[in-house]
């Protein structure tokens, strides 16, 4: 019997989430339906009570939608509950909703095992204070690096998620200009977390920062690297990364709390890359 999915955002066209977890299904050989939803921004909740009332089992939850998922599900996994955003919302036994919050283990997995770079006692930088931001804080924490540095434009935003955190481990938070006070290639990571490369922009980062060394990864990704990756590569960066694999990673979390099955990263990263340049 086929499974229903749904991917909910607005917009939502570009989502690639349909790819990646038709892709999932045919390796591991579940016989689901996944579309695309696109309420009114105030109508989430319309929406989610249609898809599970019609026998909906899953749904994945992206801008600007995440806050609306989090009020929505009856149970929260702890790490949506300290995010407090939900990008997974998953029917169960019992027909409760749960909500989770995958995005943290997307990324880490991405960096620590597909790129084989563990995080423990790194110097790591994050730039952007935004829901991306919430998303993966716990579990860039939970590495323990050496020191965690989140600057933002709106520094109030950072100081809020700071002090969230502040339980699992410490952030300093900083505005864009203070950050021409740390040495060239004090930081070992650097992730750009900030929506800018989608707007072919770059966050002021000054370029003192930049050291070959310096792993640089942009959570925004694209058929092109992006602005960031390119500017870094022009200042000799020598390994970088762009968000696909934290894309593809987060969903494989979402299709293993559906199905209890973690589905092959890599090759689906191939083929959604390859689809990507097409
Ligand atoms: P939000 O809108 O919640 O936050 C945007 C952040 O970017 C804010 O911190 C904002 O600063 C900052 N910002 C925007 N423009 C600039 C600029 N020109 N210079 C400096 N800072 C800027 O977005 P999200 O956190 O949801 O998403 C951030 C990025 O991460 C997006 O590009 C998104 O596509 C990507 N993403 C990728 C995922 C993946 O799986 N690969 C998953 C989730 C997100 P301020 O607070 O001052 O406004």
């Amino acid at each position: 019997m086929t499974k229903h999915y749904q991917v909910v955002g607005n917009p939502i066209a570009q989502s690639k989430s349909p790819f990646i977890h038709m892709a999932f299904a045919q390796q591991t050989q579940q016989h689901i339906s996944y579309q695309r939803a696109c309420p009114e921004v105030d109508g989430f909740l319309v929406e989610a009570q249609r898809f599970f009332a019609s026998g909906g089992l899953g749904m994945n939850v992206t801008a600007p939608f995440k806050l609306d998922a989090y009020n929505f599900a009856s149970q929260l996994t702890p790490r949506a509950t300290l995010a407090g955003a939900v990008n997974t919302l998953a029917v169960q036994e019992e027909g409760s909703i749960l909500g989770d919050n995958t995005d943290g283990y997307g990324l880490v997995t991405d960096i620590t095992q597909q790129l084989g770079w563990p995080l423990r006692d790194k110097k790591l930088l994050v730039l952007g204070a935004g829901g991306a931001v919430r998303g993966v804080l716990q579990m860039l924490l939970e590495q323990r690096p050496a020191q965690l540095v989140l600057a933002n434009r709106t520094l109030v935003k950072a100081e809020a998620l700071a002090s969230v955190f502040a339980p699992i481990g410490p952030v300093e938070t900083v505005e864009f200009d203070a950050l021409s006070g740390f040495a060239h290639g004090h930081f070992d990571l650097i992730i750009n977390a900030t929506s800018a490369s989608l707007a072919g922009d770059l966050p002021p980062v000054p370029e003192t920062l930049i050291a070959p060394a310096t792993y640089c990864y942009d959570m925004t990704y694209g058929a092109q690297p992006t602005v960031f990756l390119r500017w870094v590569a022009s200042l000799g960066v020598r390994v970088s990364a762009d968000g696909l694999g934290m894309l593809v990673g987060q969903a494989a979390e979402s299709f293993r709390l559906w199905h209890g099955v973690m589905p092959e990263v890599k090759p689906v990263m191939a083929a959604l890359r390859q689809h990507l340049k097409a």
